[in-house]
């Protein structure tokens, strides 16, 4: 018999980082930090009183957990957000999926800026889609210069722009952001503007200094920023991502959620986390001072290291960079071979786990 699959997703795989049991596994972002006793108690206490009413649907709008999140926003980068400006969804990809279910889909155009995160295709095939990747330059910035006419040719209904970016970790410089976004007020389908995402996967490790773009929401209405509870929030687990964008937008994402999308464990748990993220912020310090003593002993060692705001490092290069990934598997240490030829991107882990991480690399390399 044959099954109908449509023609997007012949000869197509499910995507996904490759997953070993290895000592040191410093492959895909996480916080290595597991949750602390108190939040786990608390998420415990929080997840046993939303149990007591499973047999009722959750608050389809979560709009609770929004507050907390715009409460956490506030907190985090100073900028004050209403909760309708706030919208949650089962881990940041679920968010943009529903963004390019409102905005892009059969006909549209979806425009990155390569490398970049290597999910942004696959979510444009999933809405039959058209992918653009524009290269990046030097350094993995984008050359803003050439944007204005690159969005004419394309009409991008959605511009996608990881800040800090993966797997180069380079923050977008906001006089770049402000262009592309000053460019993109009429440049998608038929004189509509392009909607301009930028994912902050990993906007908490940026350095000191380095704005959020989300200062930059009350000017551009047209501008989405994606958070997630993945990476510093060290709730990979929980699945839980969220995005800040015009009241606008949050309401065209609203049609196209499932009813009911966000269980109310789901919603409980990241409530109980989002209480202790005090804590939480502290450990995200403690990280990005790793992070920056990680880039410095590589260079050390000799290597290019990309400058870094996120939770990971891009190091090179290498002539045979999957010789040097199999050889670090072989002393126990799982990174990931990812990012343009001859590179590889390692997470910044525990301390112990960064020092076994460069040891094996120096008699890997
Ligand atoms: C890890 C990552 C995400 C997070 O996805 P979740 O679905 O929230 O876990 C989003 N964007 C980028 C660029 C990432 O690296």
């Amino acid at each position: 018999m044959k099954l109908p699959l449509r023609p997007e997703f012949v000869g197509e795989v499910p995507y996904g980082a490759p997953q070993m049991e290895l000592p040191v596994v410093l492959n895909t972002n996480e916080n290595p930090y597991p949750p602390a006793p108190e939040v786990v108690a608390e998420i415990a206490v929080r997840v046993a009183e939303a149990t007591a009413s499973l047999n009722r649907y959750p608050d389809r709008e979560a709009f609770a957990l929004r507050a907390d999140l715009a409460g956490y926003l506030a907190a985090e980068s100073g900028v004050r957000l209403a909760p309708e400006q706030v919208w949650a969804a089962n881990g940041s990809n679920e968010v943009m999926a529903q963004l390019l279910t409102a905005f892009a889909g059969p006909s549209r155009t979806v425009l990155t800026f390569t490398p970049s995160y290597s999910m942004y295709p696959e979510y444009t095939r999933n809405v039959y889609g058209r992918f653009v990747a524009v290269e990046r330059g030097a350094d993995f910035a984008i050359d803003v210069a050439a944007v204005p006419a690159q969005l004419q040719v394309y009409r991008p209904a959605v511009v996608l722009l990881a800040s800090p970016n993966n797997p180069t970790g380079t923050a977008l410089d906001p006089a770049d952001l402000r262009a592309i976004l000053e460019a993109s007020a009429q440049s998608g389908p038929e004189g509509a503007a392009s909607v301009v995402v930028v994912d902050e996967a990993y906007g908490e490790f940026r350095r000191d200094g380095v704005p959020s773009a989300l200062e930059l929401l009350g000017r551009y209405p047209n501008l989405v920023v994606t958070r997630t509870m993945s990476k510093a929030f060290g709730a990979a687990g929980l699945r839980l991502g969220y995005m800040a964008a015009s009241r606008e937008i949050v309401d065209m994402v609203r049609i196209v959620r499932l009813p009911y999308h966000l269980s109310a464990v789901s919603q409980a748990a990241a409530r109980a986390a989002l209480a202790h993220r005090a804590l939480l912020m502290e450990q995200v310090g403690q990280i990005r001072a790793d992070r920056d003593a990680l880039a410095a002993e590589l260079r050390q060692m000799g290597l290019q290291v990309a400058d870094s705001d996120a939770n990971f490092v891009m190091f090179g290069t290498f002539e045979d960079r999957h010789a040097v990934w199999q050889r670090l598997v072989d002393r126990g240490v799982l990174i990931r071979e990812v990012g343009p030829a001859g590179w590889l991107r390692v997470t910044v882990g525990q301390p112990k786990e960064n020092a076994a991480f460069v040891e094996a690399l120096k008699e890997a390399r």
